[in-house]
């Protein structure tokens, strides 16, 4: 079986569903990755996970590589063996990370010089070194090292950014083949830079596919933008990338996200949002998203969806997940979090099967009507 075999294209859109052959299982795509920023998804077992009928989670090189340090994971055999995960692992190449929390940080040409967020300790990150890194953990798919510029960045720093990108994808690429050469058996992944110009995405598509990696991600996309931008570039972006391979964004984890993606021919996306929002009491529902919190719960004995079948939904009320929030129960934050993990992964089943038929459209526009009629937004 090839390494992505595309099932179904809509006729309408650029939605498409797929099968992605990866290592440790097949990956029905579109799909929802959940975040294992730790090695853990925050507040799920693994057991939830597979119940949830996850097939590929993240994992973060940054947090891994600074602890518990590879050399844990070595141990262990494998990121999977470490946490107790027997599906996919997709990880990315610690690069957002050393921009966005590392609390110095230099681009060198060698790669980029940070200093650990935890206790301030000197490291060096290279494009061999993140493949490196990823090779031990055993990546399912891995990322190139990149470098990620936010929203309002001048254009000659997105045109340096993505320069580095691209030398960068060259000497990852490299690694990894040697790496391959030796055993491993998981995808290497390109990103697509050039921040909001259109003619730097074209440059970065070009420097890109000129180096044949079997999956492609579209960088620089939710960094502060408004939705319409997104949308804007995600789809001049994606457009432009080869039909038959998988593509991927980045940190996108609501529905309204989610479907715009798929809608632009987009296989995969992840976001730490359903858990992390899970914690703070605020969850999915077909009408707009909820805080569990209000006062307007206090005495509701209805579920969090009425039409959601997850577990939480079909044994606990509002009522009481709100009490468990108000007196800090953990049990809260694990509640809420398998109800947000589950509703995104009922949605884009639905997505699914909406793209099978060749209805993806019309079930986009009615599930967002609803949605968005009174949403209380999750965007943050
Ligand atoms: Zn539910």
């Amino acid at each position: 079986m090839a390494f992505f075999e595309i099932q179904q294209r809509d006729s309408t859109c650029a939605a498409r569903t797929g099968i992605l052959n990866l290592p440790h299982g097949l990956v029905h795509t579109p799909v929802f990755m959940p975040v294992g920023t730790n090695a853990t998804v925050k507040a799920l077992r693994v057991s939830d996970l597979v119940e949830l009928k996850c097939e590929i989670i993240l994992g973060n090189t940054y947090h891994l590589y600074l602890r518990p340090g590879t050399e844990v994971i070595e141990k262990a055999g494998s990121l999977h063996d470490f946490m107790g995960w027997h599906g996919n692992i997709l990880t990315d190449s610690g690069g957002f990370q050393v921009f966005s929390l590392a609390t110095f940080r230099k681009i060198t040409e060698a790669g980029v010089e940070f200093h650990s967020h935890i206790d301030g300790s000197t490291h060096i990150l290279t494009p061999e070194k993140a493949v490196a890194i990823q090779t031990i953990l055993n990546s399912d798919i891995q990322m190139q090292l990149d470098v990620c510029t936010p929203w309002g960045t001048e254009r000659k720093e997105s045109e340096d950014a993505l320069s580095t990108t691209a030398a960068w994808l060259k000497r990852a690429d490299a690694a990894w083949k040697k790496a391959k050469d030796s055993g491993y058996r998981g995808a290497l992944f390109a990103i697509v830079q050039g921040n909001f110009f259109k003619d730097l995405r074209d440059k970065s598509v070009e420097l890109t596919l000129a180096v044949d990696t079997p999956g492609i991600a579209i960088g620089g996309l939710s960094v502060g933008e408004s939705p319409e931008t997104f949308v804007e570039y995600l789809s001049y972006t994606a457009a432009q990338l080869p039909v038959e391979k998988p593509r991927y964004v980045m940190g996108i984890g609501t529905p309204d996200y989610i479907l715009s993606a798929i809608e632009h021919g987009i296989d995969m996306f992840d976001c730490v949002l359903p858990t992390r929002t899970g914690r703070t009491g605020r969850v999915f529902t077909r009408d707009g998203n909820l805080s569990i919190k209000k006062l307007e719960n206090r005495l509701d004995c209805g579920p969090i969806d009425p039409e959601c079948q997850c577990p939480v939904c079909r044994g606990y009320t509002r009522a009481y997940l709100r009490h468990l929030f108000k007196t800090q129960e953990i049990l809260c934050s694990i509640l809420a979090s398998y109800h947000n993990i589950y509703f995104l992964q009922d949605l884009v089943q639905q997505a699914r099967n909406a793209v099978q038929e060749n209805r993806f459209l019309p079930f986009k526009n009615e599930f967002l009507t609803r949605y968005q009629q009174k949403n209380d937004s999750l965007i943050q």
